[in-house]
C-alpha cells in the first residue's frame, strides 16, 4: 500500500530518505491502481501476476531506479512478503538473502538483530556482488522456461485424447 509520497512504505521515512528518490513513487502518485498492477499483485505462490505486461514494465523501471539496492535490501531484510522490490519478487529476494547469509552476512533476524544494520550489511553485499542479481534473474528465467515446457507437455495428451475422440466419431456411424 502506497503512502502519500507514493512509495509502499513499511516504516516511516526520515527527510532525505532514499524512498524520496524511488522511481515507482511517481507512478503511485499518478495512478495507484495502475501502479499496484505493476508492482504489487502476485499469485499465492509468489509468482508473477496473470497479466505480465505491467509487471515487465515495473521490472524495467526497477532496473534503472537509482535506489534499487536500498529498496531490495529494505524489503528483503524487512521480510516484506508481497510485491516487486528492486525488480525482484519474494522468492527471488529470499534467494538473494540466502546467498548473502551463506557469505556470512546477517540478513534475517534470529535473535533481534538490528534491522537497519541488517539492511545496510545486505545492501553493501549486493553492491559488491552484482553477479548475484544476474544469477537469480537468469535462474528465474530458466525455471519459467522449464515450467512452460512442462505445461506444454501436459497439454499434449489432452489434445491427443480429443483428437482421438474426434477420430472415433465416423466409426460411430459405420
Ligand atoms: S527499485 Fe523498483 S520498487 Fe524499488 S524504489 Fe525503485 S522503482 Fe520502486
Amino acid at each position: 500500500m502506497a503512502d502519500s509520497s507514493g512509495f509502499r512504505r513499511t516504516r516511516p521515512a526520515a527527510v532525505g530518505d532514499w524512498r524520496e528518490r524511488a522511481e515507482c513513487a511517481r507512478f503511485y502518485a499518478a495512478s495507484p491502481v495502475w501502479a499496484d498492477r505493476m508492482w504489487t499483485f502476485e499469485d499465492a505462490a509468489g509468482d508473477d501476476p496473470v497479466d505480465p505486461v505491467p509487471r515487465t514494465m515495473a521490472r524495467r523501471i526497477c532496473e534503472s531506479c537509482p535506489v534499487r539496492l536500498e529498496c531490495l535490501a529494505d524489503a528483503t531484510a524487512g521480510g516484506i512478503q508481497y510485491g516487486l522490490f528492486g525488480g525482484f519478487r519474494r522468492n527471488q529476494r529470499r534467494a538473494l538473502g540466502n546467498m548473502a547469509e551463506s557469505d556470512g552476512v546477517t540478513v534475517y533476524s534470529r535473535s533481534g538483530e538490528d534491522l537497519d544494520a541488517r539492511i545496510q550489511a545486505f545492501r553493501d553485499w549486493l553492491r559488491k556482488h552484482p553477479e548475484a542479481l544476474k544469477r537469480v534473474e537468469s535462474e528465474d528465467h530458466r525455471l519459467k522456461q522449464a515450467r512452460r515446457r512442462a505445461q506444454r507437455r501436459r497439454s499434449v495428451p489432452a489434445n491427443r485424447a480429443s483428437a482421438q475422440t474426434a477420430g472415433d466419431v465416423p466409426a460411430l456411424f459405420q
